[in-house]
Formats: C-alpha cells, sequence, structure tokens
C-alpha cells in the first residue's frame, strides 16, 4: 500500500508535467524572475481572475516598476488603474504599504528569505512560496484550495482541519510531488490543470491524463 503511494506520488508528478508541457498558459508574469514583480502578480490576482489582472498587469509595471516607485505612488491613480479588479482602496491601500515597507526595511530589495517575505504586508504563505520556487528553485508547493481539491480527490485523502489550508500534513504531501529541482514548473502545471481539467465543478474526468490512479474517478465510475 505505501509502495503504492509512492508509485503513484511519482507518476501523478510525471503524468501532471508531461499534459502541461501540452497544455500551458502562458501569462506574462510566468516570464519573469524578478521578486518584486512576481509578488505583485501575486497580490493582484487575489480575489480576481488572470484574464482581468493581464489587463493591467504591464501598465501597472510600467508605472511602477520598483518598490520606491511604488512607496510614492498617487493613491487615486493607483485605484483608478486597479478599479477593474476590484476592491481597489483596500488593494491600493497595501500595495502603497508593501512598496514602503520594501523601500524603508529592506533598502528596496525584496528578501530572500521566508520569514523576512511574510513580514511583508500583503504577502502570506502562498506568495512567499511563488517567490522562493520561481526565483530561488525551492521545492516548496503553492497550496492553495485548488491545489487541494486535486490531491484530494486523486489521492482520497482529506484534511481533519476545518481550514485544509493550514494543514500541516497537507504541506508535508504537496511538497513531497515535487520532482526535485522543478517547483516552478510543477507549480504551474498543478495550477493550470485544476483550472482546466480538475475543475471545482464539472471536472473533466473522460478526457484526464489521471483516471488510472484518481480515486475520485474509480469512485464515480465503480472502478474494480
Ligand atoms: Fe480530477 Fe477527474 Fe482527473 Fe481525477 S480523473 S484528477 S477528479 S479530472
Amino acid at each position: 500500500m505505501v509502495q503504492k503511494l509512492y508509485n503513484d506520488k511519482e507518476l501523478f508528478s510525471k503524468l501532471i508535467l508531461e499534459w502541461w508541457h501540452k497544455h500551458k498558459r502562458d501569462y506574462p508574469w510566468r516570464c519573469t524572475d524578478d521578486p518584486y514583480f512576481i509578488l505583485i502578480a501575486e497580490m493582484l490576482l487575489r480575489k480576481t481572475t488572470a484574464q482581468q489582472v493581464e489587463k493591467i498587469y504591464n501598465t501597472f509595471l510600467s508605472k511602477y516598476p520598483s518598490p520606491e516607485i511604488l512607496a510614492e505612488a498617487d493613491e487615486d491613480y493607483l485605484k483608478e488603474l486597479l478599479r477593474p479588479l476590484g476592491m481597489e482602496h483596500k488593494r491600493a491601500e497595501l500595495l502603497k504599504k508593501f512598496g514602503l515597507t520594501v523601500k524603508e526595511v529592506y533598502n528596496g530589495e525584496i528578501p530572500s528569505e521566508i520569514e523576512e517575505l511574510l513580514k511583508l504586508p500583503g504577502v502570506g504563505m502562498y506568495a512567499a512560496n511563488a517567490v522562493l520556487s520561481f526565483v530561488y528553485s525551492k521545492d516548496l508547493p503553492l497550496l492553495d484550495t485548488n491545489f487541494i481539491r486535486v490531491i484530494q480527490r486523486v489521492f482520497g485523502i482529506k484534511s481533519e482541519k476545518t481550514r485544509a489550508r493550514d494543514d500541516k500534513k497537507l504541506w508535508e504531501f504537496a511538497q513531497k510531488l515535487i520532482p526535485p529541482g522543478d517547483s516552478k514548473h510543477f507549480n504551474l502545471a498543478v495550477l493550470d490543470f485544476a483550472a482546466l481539467v480538475c475543475r471545482a465543478k464539472n471536472p473533466k474526468c473522460n478526457l484526464c491524463v489521471m483516471k488510472e490512479i484518481c480515486n475520485y474517478y474509480k469512485g464515480s465510475v465503480g472502478y474494480r
């Protein structure tokens, strides 16, 4: 049983990466290894869609190419720019605070240690791990509700915590799925797979490459 789970984990990583190389989505924030650009993308992407963020991302970075310039932003202009994403007042306030903290506490440089990243306004575990995975190739998962849905379905596991995202065991499980040294591609693969195939509603099981190992699928078709 343990051996089977181990094999399924390896197979999961292999299958999802193979799928991703054929179906990946391209967004401007995926082509950079600048930690400031990555954190801005993560902050903008919260509670909105990638399509909405795509409309303003390049303009945002051409207006505010560094934390120092963001710290000095005119708040009214910033709100206007952020309006298509919604919650523009809150977003503008947080982004300015973020710019100001990086400028004043970290001399304009985004820190590279998790403890320091988590001290930045608006930066949580997900965004901090995005920097560490995409910029520094650390084998860390970007665990969010979508990632959790995929691994719960495929491996038939269930978190005992009310907020699964706070479950240490789930983080450890997800981390073990990452092919060493390839966390960026793996994390992006899970993100795209959850959005395009293993969707919250109406997952495309019949077209899915995980069918052979997926507990959810086997349960739904009475697999023997
Ligand atoms: Fe998700 Fe269905 Fe694929 Fe399983 S078979 S991973 S539930 S889409």
